[in-house]
């Protein structure tokens, strides 16, 4: 395993943020990017697309993307669910467009106000016209290790999901514990099931350490030969359909721990666990990341 290389999608300024009560001013949202690029990562999910009525702390996706013009060394990746938020996203300069399909129909109707076939139609047509505008696609299972409505969802299911998401041709396909409830064999049974499909799709996850197995999801997906993990900067973000949710994995967390094992990330862990701290001012509240609290090993040598 030593020697790999896995990338890093930092998700906080959107996944992050998004169910914070507290308003985070665009700036601020700036100065969170600026310190996941500072950090060396290249790859960051920066807003949504969506109604700003449903998601109010996402109203100013256009003014944080129009902060971040001029940023050519890092990918952009903006939320959206339907054709006129790519537009939007498009206008707004977004690298790459994410799209979401809730592997449970339950799920997907309170997410997206229709049936998990209708956003799979959807998804055929949002493919279509970013990869028109040339733009990157990607697509999210969202709830594919259970769901807060329907308890378990059968790996047949979000497999079955899976396939008719790849006929459209995405660049990456991620699969998404929306609300921490997964275990590593369910991650190693999953990856497999999608790497048998074949295809050149990149393989994305994204856990949520609500029930505290989300770096042992890390190590299972490591293994099972995924390409890129989704993590947020201090390990915000919740779902709102998860009670007591402790967020995404932390990013330095988890950068720690790959790092540790001989995966590199290319990202600077100390400047990961500053940007967790200045983020803990911000939200007024400890974030939930274990690094940042416990300190990076071994310690940095005192100076002679
Ligand atoms: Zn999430």
């Amino acid at each position: 395993m030593s020697g790999r290389r896995i990338e890093i999608v930092e998700v906080s300024p959107r996944d992050g943020l998004q169910n914070e009560k507290q308003p985070v001013s665009t700036a601020q949202k700036l100065e969170l990017v600026g310190r996941a690029l500072a950090a060396g990562i290249r790859r960051v999910e920066a807003t949504s697309f969506v109604n700003p009525k449903r998601v109010p702390q996402m109203a100013d996706a256009d003014a944080v993307m129009a902060g971040l013009k001029g940023r050519d060394d890092a990918a952009f990746i903006g939320l959206a669910l339907n054709a006129k938020g790519v537009d939007r996203a498009i206008a707004a300069g977004c690298d790459e467009i994410n799209f979401v399909v809730v592997a449970s129909d339950t799920f997907n109707r309170k997410n997206q106000g229709v049936g998990t076939e209708e956003s799979l139609a959807a998804w055929s047509a949002i493919a279509r016209q970013a990869k028109a505008a040339g733009k990157r696609c990607s697509i999210t299972i969202g709830a594919a290790f259970g769901c807060p409505f329907e308890g378990e969802v059968p790996a047949t299911r979000v497999l079955d999901v899976a396939e008719r998401a790849l006929a459209a041709e995405p660049d990456e396909i991620a699969l998404a514990d929306t609300i921490g409830c997964g275990v590593p064999s369910q991650v190693t049974a999953l990856l497999s099931g999608l790497k048998a499909m074949g295809g050149t799709a990149a393989l994305r996850c994204h856990f949520h350490d609500t029930r505290g197995t989300g770096l042992a999801n890390v190590a299972a997906a490591v293994e099972a030969g995924v390409d890129a993990l989704d993590a947020s900067i201090g390990g915000v973000g919740g779902c709102p359909f998860a009670p007591a949710a402790t967020g995404n994995i932390a990013t330095e967390d988890t950068v720690w721990m790959l790092e540790r094992m001989g995966i590199s990330t290319g990202i600077d862990v100390d400047a990961l666990v500053a940007a967790a701290h200045w983020l803990e001012e911000v939200l007024g509240k400890r974030p939930p990341g274990a690094i940042s609290r416990a300190g990076v090993f071994p310690p940095a040598p005192l100076a002679a």
